[in-house]
């Protein structure tokens, strides 16, 4: 591959296609040879393709100007949970704790969560503190939406809203 390039150094008649496509080749050629590296990239590959599909199917979200819930946000998210947090894992169910609670951004504030009740809910700090910046999937919200059905109060929107739809006159400070 070296020969490759000295060779066309010394023609300098600027760069032709067919030493490219073979300079292109030597390069993939050398990848090729070991399957580590063909595993990796394919794992790169992959991982780019998935963020690309839900970058373009959750779109281009600015940041919501207000990061922190209100306190009338957070009264109402605390009061329509039941004061509990809304965690639930599959082997112990809905997690007890009740002291402590924080507002949670369901969709990440900076994924461009909207920081609005519709995508809040009621957290411990361990359970808050566990949570990454990961976007949910619809599923999980659905989900969530599902289970929100045994303590919600009779009448309350369920469905987690992830991004403002309608401009909202940012708070004070
Ligand atoms: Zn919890």
């Amino acid at each position: 591959m070296h020969a490759l390039i000295a060779q066309q150094s010394v023609t300098t008649s600027g760069l032709e296609p067919n030493f490219i496509i073979e300079l292109f080749r030597a390069v993939l050629g050398d990848l090729l040879s070991s399957p580590w590296l063909v595993g990796f990239f394919a794992l790169m590959a992959l991982n780019a393709m998935v963020r690309t599909v839900r970058a373009v199917v959750h779109g281009r979200h600015s940041k919501d100007p207000q990061r922190r819930f209100s306190g009338f946000d957070r009264a109402e998210i605390f009061a329509r949970a039941g004061n509990r947090c809304e965690q639930h894992s599959w082997l112990f169910g809905r997690c007890r704790e009740s002291e402590g609670l924080q507002a949670d951004h369901i969709h990440p504030h900076s994924r461009g969560g909207a920081t609005a009740v519709e995508n809040g809910q009621a957290l411990c700090r361990r359970h808050n503190k566990q949570k990454s910046a990961r976007v949910p999937w619809n599923w999980e919200l659905a989900r969530l939406a599902r289970r929100r059905g045994a303590y919600f109060p009779p009448g309350m929107p369920r469905a987690v809203v992830r991004h403002r739809t309608t401009a909202r006159p940012v708070a004070n400070g």
